[in-house]
Parts: C-alpha cells; structure tokens; sequence
C-alpha cells in the first residue's frame, strides 16, 4: 500500500497559505486562499439584463468550511460558478491562490481547475459507462498529475477514503445514491486538490445518507481541505463553521466560528468543537 502525502501534487503552497485561523484575520484579503472582489454577474435575458450577483467580496482562508445558503435562485450556483471558473464574472476578479483566473484561457483553465478545485454536484455527473474506478481515474488522466501505473490504486485510496472501495468496478446505476454522490467525492479528490466546492451535495440523498457525506466533509476539512458547499440544509448548515446567506445576489448574512480564543484553540480543534467531538478534542488541547 503506498502512503498518501499531502501535496503530493506539488501544490502545497496553496494550501497553508497563511497561518491564518477563521478569526484571524481582517477580512483583507493579503493572505487568503480564495479571494472574490467585487464581482458582479449580469445574464442577458430576454427581458433584458439580470443581475444575478451584486459586487460579492469575500474571503476564505485555506482550511475554512464555508456553507452557502439562500433561497433558490438567490445566486448560489452562480456563485460557485465563478469561484471555479465555469463562469466568468461580468465585474470583478476572482483570485484563488496566486492566481488570477480570469486571466486563464481555457485551456490553462481547465488544468488550474482540475488540480487546485474538486467539483461536486447535486446530480453526481458521473459517467455511467465508466466504473466507479474509472470515473475516479479520469481526472488524472485528463490532467496527467500521477504516472499512468500508479492511478488505479490511487483511485482506490480516494473510494477506500470514501468508504466505497468494494464498490470500484462497479457502474455508477447499480450501486446507491449515497454511493454515487460518495464516488463522486473520490472524484473531487482525485488530484489532490487544496478546495473543494459542492453545489447541494446532499440535496438528493436521504437525511441519514447525508450526514454520512457530512461527515465525510468534516474529516476532510480535519485533513486540510478548503471546503464551500451550498446547501439547502439548515439543519446541516448550522454545523459549519462559517455560513453566508444569500438574498437576490446579495450577501445579507454571515455567521462567524464562536471566539474560542480562551482555550487557545486551533482551527482543527474548533471544528472538533464544532462537530462536538469532544473527546477528540479533549486529547489535542
Ligand atoms: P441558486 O443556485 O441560488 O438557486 P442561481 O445562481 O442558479 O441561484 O441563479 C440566480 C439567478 O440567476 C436566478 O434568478 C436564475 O434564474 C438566474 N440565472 C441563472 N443562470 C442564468 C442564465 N444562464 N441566464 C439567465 N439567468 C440565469
Ligand atoms: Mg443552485
């Protein structure tokens, strides 16, 4: 079995790219991970202009669990669209690490994206006529990140991660909803990625199968991920550590991580505290 380095893509410096915990900093974005500045989307309908999103700043510190709520058709999605490039904002600039991604053509693009960002989607996506394995493998292929050799177990690392591993040369139709949205996750992970962003993980899977992806989101962000997910969730997004609500584009909400600073808590500590693993967190401080 080989073991599993963080970074081991070679994009370390993103993530850890600054020291910053989820109350440390002033909101300036210097050293922040993800950082959109005034960023505007107008969609030309046929009634005429939309704006979708309003002149959005925000900042995300690498490490963060961020959930986004709102109600549908607040500008979540559109939201998430230009944080991972799939769109481009009509003002505004979206830098993710050094970089400045509305300066990307679309070839540089898709690579950024398929290293730094893993993408997860309501419906899953995956492709029905590749295996769990496959689908997990794809995006190495597509990127070229690990020697040609050395793929299949590493897709086998991310669905053993993942809980599915029995699973991996299984078609995505005959294995469960909640296995699907779970490859789809291994997916996300395949190349390592510092951030992972979700558009309503859970929306099509059962409460209990939910939590489980929750979970799973939880245990990531422990290991380093940055995470946003949108949700539709109350219940779950009252569990994350920073929630923005949206309304007509606009952020008109946002709840911050409790100031914990008198057990000089670290933010993986806090999540533990979040997630009321106490036990855990009784052996860290
Ligand atoms: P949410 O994800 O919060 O439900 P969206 O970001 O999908 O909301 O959409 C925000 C608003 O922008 C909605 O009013 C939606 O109808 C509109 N919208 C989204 N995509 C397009 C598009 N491609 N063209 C025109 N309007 C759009
Ligand atoms: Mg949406």
């Amino acid at each position: 079995m080989f073991s599993w380095r963080k970074g081991s893509n070679g994009h370390g410096s993103l993530s850890g790219a600054n020291g910053h915990g989820p109350n440390g900093g002033d909101g300036a974005a210097a050293g922040s991970l993800i950082d959109l500045r005034g960023i505007r989307k107008v969609y030309q309908t046929d009634a005429g202009p939309f704006v979708a999103l309003h002149g959005i700043d925000l900042q995300v510190d690498a490490g963060e669990f961020v959930a986004v709520v709102g109600k549908s058709g607040s500008g979540k999605s559109t939201l998430l669209n230009m944080l991972t490039g799939i769109d481009h904002p009509s003002e505004g600039q979206v830098i993710v690490g050094r970089t400045e991604i509305g300066r990307l053509d679309q070839g540089r693009m898709a690579e950024w994206r398929g290293r730094q960002m893993g993408i997860v989607f309501q419906f899953f996506q995956l492709l029905p006529t590749l295996t769990l394995a496959e689908n997990v493998m794809l995006p190495m292929d597509l990127c070229q990140v690990y020697d040609p050799g050395e793929r299949r177990e590493r897709a086998l690392y991310r669905l053993e991660q993942v809980g599915i591993a029995g699973e991996a040369d299984e078609f995505p139709a005959s294995v469960s909803a909640g296995h699907q949205q779970r490859a789809a996750i291994a997916r996300a992970l395949a190349n390592d990625p510092p951030i992972l962003v979700a558009d309503e993980p859970t929306g099509n899977l059962d409460s209990r199968t939910a939590e489980a992806v929750f979970g799973l989101f939880h245990t990531l962000v422990g290991e380093g991920k940055t995470i946003l997910m949108v949700t539709h969730d109350a219940e779950l997004a009252g569990r994350v550590p920073r929630t923005l609500t949206l309304a007509d584009g606009r952020i008109v909400h946002e709840t911050r991580p409790p100031q914990l600073d008198y057990l000089g808590i670290q933010e993986e500590s806090l999540i533990l505290a979040v997630s009321q693993d106490y036990e855990t967190l009784r052996e860290k401080l």
